[in-house]
């Protein structure tokens, strides 16, 4: 692609041209424009190409040293570049696949390495205007570096889905065309309510208004859940978005209750089963006989994130017998969680850490006395074990918002859920999601 100047250059261009002719200084090609009159807009004006560009992907294994090497910049340039972009972008995210470009004057010089980080960054190295159009003459050259946040828009839409039987809403909001990235968003709002892993029905039903970000007409991700409903086996658990007195935007029911909960109603992401229930008379797949089984076991591949359910401290990260690789967590109001079987915990992670709901500490795995991958998951409460599927329904319901933002937030939920029924209103003919312009952010 050949790189324009700015629209400025050409009209000062312009201008400059209109002068001389109106001077009457050139010769014949005066004459051409002689019939305009002056106030004629002048023409855009081809301008020389002075630099060309080079598309690629980043091949696997690549470092970027390596990969700008491959692209003929000399040692000193990489250098100076690497350099540049130590601030905002470390070269060890580079990613295989990924797209950049080089763009070089004619003579060679770099003047610009772009770089898509993500769908939603672009990392931009350029040469410092010092330097862009002198010769192999300049001393050493000195870029700057930035990354660019690509805008895009937003549009608020509504689906409905229904879970028919054996349906996950996994497969079904992919079966709409949509990415699995919605229904992690519905997990976490509602994660404190159902647990995806078993609660999901058939005759259950989704209504959401989200945003659908979009770039030069191109799906490019989620913005915000806005409102949603769901029926579950036969309860309505509204939830809308709502920036309490903090701030901090979360999840309400419709009478302004958090639907956080102290704990999420499971520490996998979802989908995978309960294998074994909590029994205080089990027959031991491994060393048969009846004894005790303390947890809940939820069936899940070798390697899914196992995230802690409510916030607290590490109290035992290590092997420990039959439970092989453990996690232990203590929470408060007399509680304490552990995660069984492992294969790997979270980085760096060490007893006496502070974790927050939803972080990650380990990977389901199959260590100690376990014949599959799985994750034995228990409840301590007052250093008694308690079944932690019943447990979750005697913690309390989350907290409510406070009595002066009360009005505040019926106006914001009366608002949303009057858009959302519009919205499938609009769709219902179709069945297709209907789409409006988002309102601008704050
Ligand atoms: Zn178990």
């Amino acid at each position: 692609m050949r790189h324009r100047r700015p629209r400025t250059a050409t009209l000062i261009r312009g201008a400059i041209f209109a002068g001389i002719c109106a001077a009457g200084l050139l010769t014949g090609s005066c004459g051409q424009s002689s019939g305009q009159s002056s106030s004629a807009a002048p023409k855009d004006i081809p301008l020389p190409i002075d630099s060309q560009s080079i598309d690629a992907k980043v091949p696997p294994n690549a470092t970027l040293e390596v990969l700008l090497k491959g692209q003929n910049l000399s040692t000193e340039t990489t250098g100076a570049m690497l350099k540049a972009m130590s601030d905002v972008f470390n070269p060890k995210d580079l990613r295989a696949h990924q797209t950049y470009r080089i763009t070089r004057t004619l003579d060679g010089l770099l003047r610009e390495f772009r770089y898509q980080i993500d769908a939603d960054r672009l990392l931009r190295v350029f040469a410092a205007p010092a330097n862009a159009f002198v010769g192999g003459s300049s001393p050493a050259p000195s870029f700057t570096a930035e990354v660019i946040t690509l805008p895009k828009e937003f549009q608020v839409e509504v689906l409905v889905v229904d879970i028919a039987k054996g349906q996950s809403l996994v497969g079904v909001l992919e079966a709409r065309g949509e990415n699995v990235q919605l229904a992690l968003e519905l997990a976490n709002i509602y994660g404190g309510e159902v647990d995806f892993n078993s609660d999901l029905q058939p005759g259950d039903r989704f209504e959401i208004m989200f945003e659908r970000a979009m770039r030069n007409g191109e799906f490019a991700g989620y913005g915000r859940v806005l409102a949603a409903n769901m029926k579950n086996a036969g309860r309505k658990l509204p939830a809308v978005l709502f920036e309490d007195g903090d701030g901090k935007p979360a999840y309400y029911d419709a009478d302004g209750r958090s639907l956080k909960r102290q704990f999420l109603k499971s520490p996998l992401p979802f989908d995978p089963r309960i294998t074994s229930q909590f029994s205080n008379r089990r027959f031991h797949p491994v060393y048969g006989g009846y004894r005790a089984h303390q947890g809940v076991d939820y069936g899940a591949p070798y390697g899914t994130a196992v995230n802690v359910v409510a916030s607290g401290v590490v109290d035992f990260v290590g092997t420990q017998g039959d439970a092989g690789r453990m996690v232990r967590v203590r929470h408060a109001s007399g509680y304490q969680t552990a995660y069984l079987h492992l294969s790997a915990f979270a980085p760096g992670l060490r007893v006496g850490q502070r974790v927050s709901q939803g972080d990650l500490i380990g990977k389901v795995g199959t260590s100690g006395a376990s014949t599959g991958p799985h994750l034995d998951y228990r409840i301590i409460k007052n250093g008694t074990y308690v079944d932690p599927v019943a447990e979750l329904k005697r913690m309390p319901k989350g907290e409510a918002i406070a009595a002066s933002r009360l009005p505040a937030f019926a106006a914001v939920r009366d608002e949303q859920y009057g858009q959302m029924a519009a919205l499938i209103a609009a769709a219902a003919p179709s069945g297709a999601s209907h789409a409006t312009p988002a309102a601008p952010r704050k």
